[in-house]
């Protein structure tokens, strides 16, 4: 089976502009036997209007619903979701996650860590990534734990070494998986983060990894998974998982 890229954006996430089926008509081209978006659900602390996202997912889940019909001879199309963790409106978000039926969901930060350095930022970022991961519960992969260093720089991961130690076993403990991320591959100092996430993972005895390209437009859609597919199978990993009905399913590498 295909690996098909388990995090994807179209234009119901607010910062994609590619409509849902030109990805569909690629990943059918491809031969993929499944597809799905993983669109943003960043719940806002929003006094005034806390379920105004309400009215982005039903739109998400129609059309889904409707891609599926209209390509059910083609492929399997998935309902994905990427949860964007906030504290402040952690048990509504906890309660969004049961109401709809979702296929697969993605657990992720994209808050703004404190810190003056990047190490600094870096590390308060892990530390609530340990905080979601641990007191979510209803996901099934963690997303890019590198998330932050897109913006602030790169640094040497083993300098985290503790905090990514901690999140990992967080999520090992837990059955859930770790995305390999590969919106920045194949850039060299994306590969050395990989190469160390990946090193730290297995060692602790990790075994579960989901891949996704974080593509918000088609021409990134499963941006680098050749030069990471590599990777992944040098640590002795020869499958990814997907997710069908929260369920997860192997996908030999
Ligand atoms: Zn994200
Ligand atoms: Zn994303």
């Amino acid at each position: 089976m295909n690996v098909f890229d388990c995090h994807l954006h179209s234009d119901m996430s607010p910062d994609s502009r590619e409509d849902m089926e030109n990805y569909i008509k690629l990943a059918v081209e491809n031969g993929d036997k499944y597809f799905l978006t993983t669109e943003h659900a960043n719940i806002i602390d929003d006094k005034e209007n806390p379920y105004r996202h309400m009215i982005d997912i039903e739109i998400i889940k129609a059309k889904t619903d409707r891609m599926r019909q209209k390509y059910a001879d083609k492929i399997e199309v998935l309902f994905g979701i990427e949860i964007g963790w906030n504290k402040a409106v952690h048990d509504f978000e906890i309660e969004f996650s049961h109401r709809y039926p979702f296929d697969m969901i993605i657990l992720a930060l994209h808050g703004r860590p404190a810190g003056d350095t990047v190490d600094q930022r870096f590390d308060d970022y892990l530390a609530q990534c340990c905080v979601a991961a641990a007191t979510f519960g209803n996901y099934d992969t963690f997303a890019h734990v590198d998330y932050v260093l897109r913006y602030i720089g790169h640094t040497d991961l083993s300098k985290h070494r503790e905090r990514l130690t901690q999140l990992f076993q967080i999520l090992i403990s837990q059955d859930k998986a770790l995305e390999i991320n590969t919106k920045q591959a194949p850039d060299p100092q994306a590969m050395e983060r990989i190469d160390y996430i990946l090193s730290l993972y297995t060692q602790l005895g990790g075994k579960k990894l989901t891949i996704g390209s974080d593509a918000h437009s088609v021409p990134v859609y499963k941006n680098a998974f050749d030069e990471v597919i590599e990777l992944i199978k040098k640590y002795g990993i020869n499958q990814v998982y997907v997710y069908k009905q929260r369920k997860a399913i192997a996908i030999s590498i």
